[in-house]
């Protein structure tokens, strides 16, 4: 099995808190698509003779795309692969691009999966994260796409907003749940140097929340959500019974795939690829890439993490089959202070952290690294 990812790197107003590689130039569009045809057919080796499981496009801002663009390229990696298993096609889109008529050529792609940027209902709170969208626009967005029978959904909400917790996320938390999507992600807001709100930070003009005010909006978070039905499942998502993200899970389960796209990582079950073209040099059909081959101890410690990121947990039978009893008795010592504490659990040979502790999880993970 093996999955695709379909990078567009662009965006047209660039949000305050993003520290992803996206570039302004949107006239570039027209050439890096077809660039993309160039890159799939030259890269189709890479995962050649395994079924496709999934296709992810994201950015950047794939909804900049016009949807028989994003056809053309599905249609393309059905010609290069065994499609047979293929049963998710998502793309991430941005409220505002979600008009009338893209979404009514959307709904005739093979496109099942739409995950919408919404990050917030509180409309001030999307002005300081630079969002091009409002609440409203939001809610719209998503009825437009059930009407047309795209009710496959995903939205992603930030929290950990400066002034905007309490009754802010609350009410972004209700809005979210009352729209039906099958699945949500929530990630905490970061602060990165390099990004307007880093800069903010850096001139006093914001604060971060403290710690403590973290822990207590997660808990809200997981709380009204899975209160709500929605499974927490991984650290940032949540799913109703069925609508787990297939392409996402497909990664943290260690599944090869292809990236195509200025920026795109690709993972072939023993090394890690990405392309470091300029969005630019990629436009003009110049790819370049760096590499690294991963170890037994990267492989142990890429299981560690993105297992315990997930309900599911580390096998430690696994974990004794693979890398073998030493790692065993390693990862067993490490972690019982974890269990004295309750922030993992053991039931047989599964170590899991429990999903109202998943904040936490870095500190866990962390410590059971080799
Ligand atoms: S739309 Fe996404 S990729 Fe583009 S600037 Fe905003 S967060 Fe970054």
């Amino acid at each position: 099995m093996a999955t695709l990812y379909i990078h567009i790197p662009f965006c047209k107003q660039i949000c305050s808190y993003c520290d992803f590689y996206r570039v302004g130039a949107v006239s570039l569009i027209d050439d890096v698509i077809a660039n993309s045809h160039v890159e799939l057919e030259q890269r189709k080796e890479y995962i050649a003779n395994k079924p496709l499981t999934s296709i992810y496009f994201g950015g950047g801002t794939p909804s900049l795309v016009a949807p028989h663009e994003i056809e053309q390229i599905v249609d393309h990696a059905r010609r290069l692969f065994d499609c047979t298993h293929l049963t998710e096609i998502t793309i991430e889109a941005n409220p505002d691009d979600l008009n009338d008529d893209y979404v009514t050529q959307l709904a005739q792609t093979s496109v099942n999966r739409v995950s919408l940027g919404i990050q917030s209902f509180d409309d001030e709170a999307l002005q300081l994260m630079n969002r091009r969208h409002n609440a409203h626009e939001a809610e719209e967005a998503v009825a437009r796409l059930k009407r047309a029978g795209i009710d496959n959904i995903s939205i992603d909400l930030i929290f950990g907003i400066a002034g905007y917790g309490g009754k802010s996320l609350e009410e972004s938390l209700q809005r979210a749940i009352a729209l039906g999507v099958g699945h949500i992600s929530a990630y905490h807001l970061t602060i990165e140097p390099n990004t307007r709100l880093g800069l903010m930070t850096r001139r006093g003009e914001y604060t971060p929340i403290a710690e403590e005010l973290s822990e207590r909006e997660f808990q809200r978070v997981h709380h009204t959500l899975t209160a709500a039905g929605y499974e927490h499942y991984e650290v940032s998502n949540f799913a109703l019974k069925g609508c787990r993200a297939q392409h996402n899970s497909a990664y943290w389960t260690g599944v090869e795939y292809l990236g195509i796209g200025a920026g795109a990582h690709s993972f072939d079950g023993k090394s890690r690829t990405w392309c470091v073209s300029t969005a630019k040099e990629y436009a003009n059909g110049i790819f370049h890439y760096e590499g690294e081959v991963l170890t037994i101890r990267d492989h142990l410690n890429e299981y560690v993490m993105t297992s315990l990121r997930r309900i599911e947990g580390i096998d430690l039978s696994y974990i004794a089959e693979c890398f073998g009893e030493g790692e065993l008795q390693r990862i067993e010592q490490a972690s019982k202070r974890w269990l004295t504490e309750g922030v993992l659990t053991r039931h047989g040979s599964n170590l899991a952290i429990p999903a109202e502790k998943f904040l936490i999880s870095d500190a866990v993970i962390e410590s059971l690294f080799d």
